[in-house]
């Protein structure tokens, strides 16, 4: 026998019943997204590698480690898979200059990829859902956005997500910031572990999202960026406070929470839990007013979010929210496969009348017997039964049995129904 082919590492698969629960989780995420006002954008999987390496900025883990990129083989391009999406939308926008007509909001779900180390959380194909407004310059907008999550939240029935926030304020307040850090940093040198010596020149404000245990007093020690904003800054982020505070909204300031992307400014946040051991941010964004100038394009402000759809279902499991997967709304039991020609005509009539149906299909054996055939119609776990037995048949008839009673209620009883009337009592197997 051949060997046997497995999945990349950090790469699943998702089957049912889990694939149940992805499916309900998107059609939350669209209604919500409708309700605001959000459209879908669909963008390639595959960008050029230039757009991360401009848009996301060459030091940062992504760009430096994480990226899966191959030379295209006929023309030589570099390519990469996509390690996030937001590049991809605003690549997009200016493409087809969807900012012609004012500002857009938009939503996009799909895999990522990242070479990182597969844990619990962390994966190397994962999926993320994500929201950008473009061409508004906020706050009401980043308001708009973490209000939006916070809804989501509450109607997926997740609690224990709780709001950091900040901000990173303009590029020359950060430089001013950035030079007293390195200051700082530099007269203590010997704190510093490997990846913040390598970072102190490159990207010191990555310092601060260290979480090496040894150097949490040196950084929780550092000069802070908030310190150094000015005024229409600081503006931005006490606006930004008043919205939340006028949703009830619970945030903590986060003076160290910095993103990993260099294409951030002004608010920032993420959304995190306890719940997930050290996997703990689910939803995480804020606005990057620089990134379309970055790849090229005429100056736009904008601001998003991304959230890891894989990190929420699992913080779903966890409180034991996730919603039963569904079922048929009956099971047909077939005795004799010649009458296949006969009843499966009155399965598809029933699915046009909305009913739920799934047939007794021959497997290498043949149909199975009944007492088999109900069987399987229990474990399918069907509410109703239909028997199209030769008796049934020779009547025109189908014999309709509830598999599943009201607890407490009448016992389930078997009554018959003419085929040429499905449109009658499809009603009655109907989802309730
Ligand atoms: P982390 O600090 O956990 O590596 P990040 O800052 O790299 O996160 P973002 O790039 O902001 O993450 O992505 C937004 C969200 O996508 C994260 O908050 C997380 O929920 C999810 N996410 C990021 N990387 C992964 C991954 N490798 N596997 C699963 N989910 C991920
Ligand atoms: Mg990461």
């Amino acid at each position: 026998m051949a060997d046997k082919l497995t999945a990349v590492k950090g790469m699943n698969d998702i089957a049912p019943p889990q694939s149940a629960h992805w499916e309900w989780l998107e059609e939350r995420l669209r209604g919500l997204m409708q309700r605001y006002g959000y459209r879908c954008l669909r963008t390639p999987i595959v960008e050029p590698t230039a757009l991360f390496v401009r848009g996301l900025g060459e030091v940062t883990d992504i760009v430096e480690k994480e990226m899966y990129s191959f030379e295209d083989r006929l023309n030589g391009e570099q390519l990469t898979l996509r390690p996030e999406n937001t590049a991809g939308v605003v690549r997009a926008v200016l493409e087809s200059n969807l900012l012609y007509d004012g500002g857009k909001r938009l939503y996009y779900m799909g895999p990522m990829f990242r070479h990182e180390r597969p844990q619990r959380g962390r994966y190397r194909q994962f999926h993320q859902f994500g929201a950008e407004a473009l061409g508004f310059a906020g706050p009401d907008v980043d308001a708009e956005l973490i209000v939006l999550a916070c809804d989501l939240w509450d109607e997926l029935g997740l609690t224990g997500v709780e709001l950091e926030i900040n901000s990173l304020g303009q590029p020359a307040e950060r430089q001013a910031h950035r030079q007293a850090l390195i200051a700082y940093l530099q007269a203590h040198d010997d704190q510093l572990d490997e990846d913040a010596k390598r970072r102190l020149h490159s990207n010191p404000l990555r310092i601060l999202d260290t979480k090496n245990p040894a150097m949490q007093a040196l950084v929780n020690a550092a000069p802070r960026l908030m310190d150094y904003l000015g005024h229409e800054s600081l503006d931005h982020f006490n606006r930004l406070r008043a919205l939340l505070e006028a949703h009830g909204i619970a945030y903590r300031i986060n003076p160290r929470l910095v993103r990993g992307m260099d294409y951030y400014n002004l608010s920032v946040f993420e959304f995190v839990t306890t719940q997930l051991g050290s996997q703990g941010t689910v939803c995480a964004g804020g606005r990057y007013d620089g990134l379309f100038e970055q790849i090229g394009g005429k100056p736009a402000p904008a601001v998003g979010w991304a959230l890891g759809m894989e990190r929420i279902l699992e913080l779903l499991k966890e409180q034991g929210k996730l919603p039963e997967p569904p079922v048929p709304d009956a099971y047909a039991i077939v005795p004799d496969a010649a009458s296949m020609g006969q009843v499966m005509p009155v399965l598809r009539a029933l699915r046009a009348h909305g009913v739920r149906v799934q047939m007794h299909a021959a497997s290498l054996d043949g149909m199975g017997s009944m007492k088999s055939q109900f069987k399987k119609a229990d474990g399918s776990g069907a509410r109703h039964a239909l028997i199209f037995g030769p008796d049934e048949l020779q009547q025109g008839q189908v014999s309709i049995k509830a598999l599943r009673a009201d607890p407490g209620g009448p016992a389930a009883e078997q009554r018959s129904f003419a085929l040429t009337e499905v449109a009658t009592w499809a009603v009655d197997l109907r989802p309730v």
